[in-house]
């Protein structure tokens, strides 16, 4: 789905059929997820957006999240009558263009004379733009390499009476039709971009002539989803209404959204195609592979360990543990007394709670994003029973008296701060200044001392085996 049509969407879905997935996608990162996505993250969304994630029930050290999660209705946008119409079948009316592939249009990076000083390649933000005659639009020029020491454009149209350009690449609609705009680098004029150009009356309708994705191949577990990102162009078309279609179900599945859910091993194309025109489509090959959950727990030197590299089997269900919970509480004793308070924001989570929201994430924002802060099913660590979310899910966290006391004092009641800033790498996980694991007193002095996080201390890994 795009970004646009993702806020429309989530429009929708507030008012009429929430159903509870990627419609989130166009989201921006900045208010507090009601629970920690393994965590984890500091991401955050606008409050206008919808948030379909439910604090597991029956799970006392979950907390809600203070600032609501009941769904608003987004204001912007209408939603399009025909958006959820998969039948409605449009003619395409205009010959579709010579459209250059935004991916392949111009040589690497490295081709050309590759000394780092001249310019071997010029991306474009699109290739495709429709005007309105007398209205402008003006791509955005990218020269590689970056080191490129001139980095001139000279831009011309093929058919002026179509579509001028100004010299630094403003396209204005002069009368109906199409035509090319071409940049060329002042360093290098073999190198060069073109943009197909529609020019069009104020009362034509703009259609879609081109669709591109952000990828076109992508490897998911049975059970597990990813989302590709549309874009339509041009980006000003009417209609970009999507339709989604796998060609083995019995491989993955494809929602109205493009949401593709993996249902068993093989390899499947899924095709999106233009609502407005059918002629216009991308297609994503997705494999599909049997995700392979944990036998056993894994633990070393007595410690339960949990991150990317070592999961815990769907049946491991402990629940919040005792131990955990009374060092915890130990702990809040010891901060109240410092005239601190804390709370837990997320306490334990089971295997499919995790899977639930992680597919969440997934959806909002595509598989590659939510890899980098909310864990797999059978890799979060608050499956342990052992970790707890305190406070916020903010980054900003560690510059709060609490995170501050947290992190100097975790350590004296058996907590570890698992996720620390600059071990991303190390641990897996992003930065997590309000995720503590309890580890017993004595290993948590241990690091705490030596200034390492378990992966360090064992000499272990934290990678997903794919
Ligand atoms: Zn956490």
């Amino acid at each position: 789905m795009t970004k646009q049509s993702g806020r429309i969407l989530a429009a929708v879905l507030a008012g009429l059929f929430l159903t509870g997935c990627s419609l989130f996608k166009g989201a921006e990162p900045n208010d507090p997820d009601p629970v920690d996505p393994n965590a984890g993250t500091g991401i955050e969304e606008p409050a206008g957006s919808v948030d379909p994630v439910t604090p597991p029930e029956g799970d006392p050290a979950d907390a809600v999240d203070p600032s609501g999660t009941a769904a608003e209705t987004p204001t912007e946008g209408q939603p399009d009558a025909s958006a959820n119409d998969p039948g409605a079948i449009t003619t395409p009316e205009l010959p579709t263009p010579v459209v250059p592939d935004p991916g392949t249009s111009s040589p690497g990076e490295d081709a050309g004379t590759g000394d780092g000083l001249h310019v071997t390649d010029i991306r474009l933000d699109k290739y495709i733009v429709a005007v309105e005659v007398g209205k402008s639009d003006m791509p955005l020029v990218t020269m590689l390499p970056s080191t490129a020491l001139d980095v001139g454009e000279i831009w011309t149209s093929d058919d002026t009476a179509v579509a001028s350009v100004s010299t630094w690449g403003k396209i204005t609609g002069i009368s109906p039709g199409e035509c090319r705009v071409t940049v060329r680098s002042t360093d290098n004029p073999d190198v060069k971009a073109v943009v197909e150009v529609m020019v069009v009356e104020s009362t034509d309708v703009i259609h879609v002539k081109q669709i591109s994705l952000d990828k076109y191949e992508t490897t998911i577990h049975v059970g597990l989803m990813d989302m590709p990102w549309v874009t339509m162009y041009p980006t000003n078309a009417k209609d970009k209404g999507e339709i989604w279609t796998s060609d083995d179900t019995a491989v993955a599945t494809v929602d109205q959204y493009g949401r593709i859910t993996g249902v068993g091993p093989g390899t499947c194309t899924v095709t999106v195609r233009s609502k407005d025109n059918q002629d216009v489509t991308a297609k994503i090959t997705v494999h599909v592979k049997i995700g392979e959950d944990a036998k056993e727990p894994t633990y070393i030197d007595g410690t339960l360990i949990v991150n990317r590299t070592y999961g815990l089997p769907r049946t491991y269900n402990p629940g919040v543990s005792a131990e955990a919970k009374t060092a915890l509480d130990e702990l809040i004793a010891g901060a109240s007394e410092d005239g601190l308070e804390f709370w837990v924001e997320s306490g334990f989570r089971s295997y499919d709670q995790q899977l639930s929201l992680y597919n969440t994430y997934v959806g909002r924002e595509g598989k590659d994003a939510a890899d980098r802060y909310s864990a797999r099913p059978g890799h979060s660590e608050h499956q342990s029973g052992l970790a707890f979310d305190l406070n916020s899910f903010d980054d900003n966290f560690d510059q709060t008296p609490e995170g501050k006391w947290l992190a100097a004092h975790a350590w004296e009641y058996g907590f570890t701060l698992r996720y620390p800033k600059d071990k991303e790498d190390i641990t897996g996980f992003m930065y997590e200044p309000w995720h503590v694991r309890y580890i017993g007193k004595t290993l948590a002095q241990k690091l705490h001392d030596s200034g390492q996080v378990l992966e360090e201390y064992f000499d272990i890994t934290s990678v997903y085996a794919d």
